[in-house]
């Protein structure tokens, strides 16, 4: 299958990689700079109450609500913000904020909400999403990561959110922040590709085979392990296609092409069911309600509808949207 694009644009097309800031490296630990930043008429934060995002509907969809100075009296009540960076226009930070802070805000915004930026960014401007997915990942780490892991002391953070280092002078150790790898694959075999059913998962939902690099593997013998150990299937050819931020709660999603030796598989302990599908069959599928896919912001699915447009099977998205609207009118009547 020939590349229609580069990688590096096809990984921009993925959910949360749209971030377009410029991350300001060498001002994180200049504190006076930060210090007038914070206090800007141009910055916005971008509050997170446990690991939960400011969200509110309106026309378009689900819209980000960023905070502006003066709107939250103590910046630093839990710990210091964190510098996001600038998009040229204004700067942004992340703030995490308590219960109180979280009950005055939603006082003085009565239409917005601290919700799951998973679920919600499926209808978000994919630029804010990307600011949104950048602070969450951040804010993570800083609240899991809150005693060192030698000594035991409390970790301070420091370089504007970007580095903690343990409070025990002795010890000093500095940690920065953790990304998890992981691979997702869509494995092929000639004209149909396979997608597994994981018991856990809601009925009918089927997705692309994807699973935690571990310690001493590359990104491809953690592609072949995991194929292998999740659905029997022996690998001929691995191509990577794209990779994109998943903070849920830390990963960074490596996606890959992989072409099946055989269609010889067998279902495992992850997955209770497999199935080929050509795109026919998977238009089909979809449209009777028989198959789920992930939604479209996962890198899962675009894995999944970019080979679906080099087969000739067109807009996958369309295909689910179709599916969508036509319950929606069949509720509605
Ligand atoms: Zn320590």
């Amino acid at each position: 299958m020939p590349l229609s694009i580069d990688r590096f644009s096809r990984s921009k097309r993925n959910r949360f990689t749209s971030v377009r800031l410029d991350r300001l490296v060498e001002r994180r630990d200049d504190a006076e700079w930060v210090t007038r930043a914070l206090e800007a008429d141009d910055t916005h934060y971008v509050p997170l109450w446990r690991s939960r995002s400011l969200l509110e509907p309106d026309d378009s969809g689900t819209i980000a609500v960023y905070l502006r100075p003066g709107e939250l009296d103590e910046l630093d009540a839990i710990q210091p913000p964190t510098l996001l960076g600038t998009d040229d226009k204004r700067t942004y930070f992340a703030v995490s904020v308590t219960d109180a802070q979280r009950d005055a805000i939603i006082a003085a915004r009565p239409a917005a909400e601290f919700a799951d930026l998973r679920r919600s960014s499926i209808d978000m401007d994919a630029k804010h999403a990307g600011i949104l997915a950048y602070a969450k990942a951040l804010h993570y780490w800083q609240h899991r990561h809150r005693f060192c892991g030698v000594c035991g002391s409390p970790n301070l953070l420091r370089s504007a959110g970007h580095r903690m280092v343990c409070s025990n002078e002795e010890c000093a150790r500095q940690s920065f922040p953790r990304i998890d790898p992981a691979i997702i694959v869509l494995v092929t075999h000639g004209t149909h590709c396979l997608l597994g059913r994981n018991a856990r998962w809601p009925a009918r939902r089927f997705s692309t085979l994807a699973g935690f690099v571990e310690p001493g593997e590359s990104l491809e013998d953690a592609v072949v392990r995991e194929v292998f150990e999740e659905s029997s299937v022996v690998l001929k050819d691995i191509r990577y296609v794209s990779s994109q931020p998943w903070p849920f709660p830390a990963s960074s999603m490596c996606g890959f092409y992989a072409e099946a030796a055989s269609k010889t598989c067998q279902t495992s302990a992850e997955l209770e069911e497999l199935r080929w599908f050509n795109c026919d069959e998977l238009t089909q599928a979809v449209r009777s309600g028989e198959v789920l896919l992930s939604p479209p912001v996962s890198i899962a699915f675009q894995l999944l509808a970019e080979w679906f447009r080099q087969q000739g099977g067109g807009d996958l998205e369309e295909v689910v949207r179709g599916v969508r609207e036509t319950r929606g009118d069949a509720r509605a009547s």
